[in-house]
């Protein structure tokens, strides 16, 4: 009685992680506390040589010119909607289906947000819905200033279309790469497809830290001035020289200690998220809608996010979610649909796309130790729950 119920349990408790941040740190658990230990030695908790160390990391990998740290992904965006000069009488396009902060650092500059559609295979700003969007913000006595585009759940936007239009229409592009950081459009890595990007290090991003965290890339001398001027309080010479009305948006020295150890696996975690989501498409292209990666194109999967016909999605998570298998829905409504959000324009012909996904979307476990075994129980369940459904 007593074996068989322990043997019951070694099957059914056998817990599957949605993330797994603890494998990850098994890995560099000693780097980790080296490093902690490090900055604890030489006490510089505020713009320690680990920052200098970190950002010039971030350029190796990514090859941008000018990497920036800062204190997380939202003041990212804000940074660098202040550099250019981003206020009350301005447009900035963004999708409709994305996380709460991309708008928000628009909308709290002052500025209107015009939502646009996104396309239903990548979740990506849809190139098409652009000069809809521009009509929108025109039609109401708006200055049209900038694309701010998402690499939404880790896949490049499309940056060829979207860039290609801004340049037309003489509109700044902003990556908000939160969860792309990592991933490449035809050999280029997230970190020079935009006029800037920023990237988050939330802990659950692809590449987190234990806290709050971001950084910004650019190519641009003028504005990466600016950018680490605004990350100080404006500063001129110094923090107490004010040449600007700035933030104080920096990345702590604890956290840089933490991401240089864990940037230097980054590389390895990409690729072995490349498996995890070649098993899931191989399983499960057929039954399910699986994430559609264009040509050239390498997504970093912060998310693995399948769809769903709208009326199954939920009885198919219900039924994961008794078997022990975590699921989460991103995101549960568009956000013009979010009360914070309803007065805000969209471009004209709506964003149905945006509307229908939230009703679609069921995200699976996704990180680099999923392994084979705890991940056939997903792609087992998961058949089973849409065979029955
Ligand atoms: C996480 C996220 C952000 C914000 O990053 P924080 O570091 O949490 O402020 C912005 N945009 C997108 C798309 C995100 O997923």
């Amino acid at each position: 009685m007593a074996n068989s119920n322990a043997s019951k349990s070694a099957v059914y408790s056998a817990h599957i992680a949605f993330i797994d941040l603890e494998a990850q740190q098994a890995r560099i658990r000693p780097r980790i506390d080296a490093a902690i230990k490090r900055v604890l030695d030489h006490g510089q908790y505020i713009m320690g040589p680990e920052i200098t160390a970190f950002e010039s990391d971030l350029r190796a990998f990514c090859g941008a010119r000018h990497a920036i740290t800062c204190a997380n992904g939202t003041e990212a965006l804000q940074m660098v909607l202040m550099a250019q000069g981003v206020g009350p009488g301005d447009a900035v396009i963004c999708p409709a289906f994305t996380f709460t902060a991309t708008p928000e650092a628009i909308a709290v500059l002052g500025a209107t947000t015009i939502f646009a559609d996104v396309r239903a295979d990548t979740f990506n700003l849809d190139p098409a819905c652009l000069k809809d969007a521009l009509d929108a913000a025109t039609k109401l006595g708006l200055k049209p200033r900038g694309i701010m585009a998402v690499d939404l759940f880790g896949l490049p936007a499309d940056y060829d279309a979207i860039v290609a239009f801004a340049n037309d229409h003489d509109l700044f592009v902003i990556a908000d790469a939160a969860q792309g950081f990592g991933a490449e459009t035809k050999g280029r890595k997230v970190g020079t497809l935009g006029t800037a990007t920023c990237t988050s290090f939330f802990p659950a991003k692809p590449l987190g830290c234990y806290g709050d965290g971001g950084a910004i890339f650019t190519e641009d001398d003028a504005l990466a001035e600016t950018l680490r001027s605004i990350r100080v309080h404006g500063k001129g010479t110094d923090k107490y020289d004010n040449v600007r009305i700035g933030l104080n948006a920096r990345l702590d020295t604890l956290q840089a200690a933490i991401l240089i150890e864990k940037l230097a696996i980054f590389a390895d975690e990409i690729a072995a998220r490349q498996v995890v989501a070649q098993r899931y498409a191989e399983a499960l292209a057929g039954a399910v809608a699986v994430p559609h990666i264009p040509n050239d194109h390498v997504s970093v999967y912060a998310q693995y996010t399948i769809r769903l016909p709208a009326g199954q999605r939920d009885s198919i998570a219900k039924a994961l979610t008794a078997q022990g298998i975590p699921t989460a829905i991103y995101y549960p409504k568009a956000l013009n649909h979010q009360t914070a959000y309803r007065s805000y324009p969209l471009a004209a012909g709506g964003v149905p796309v945006a509307e229908r996904l939230p009703g679609e979307v069921l995200s699976l476990p996704m990180h680099p130790y999923l392994v084979a075994s705890d991940q056939n129980r997903v792609i087992d369940a998961l058949l089973t729950a849409v065979r029955m459904t």
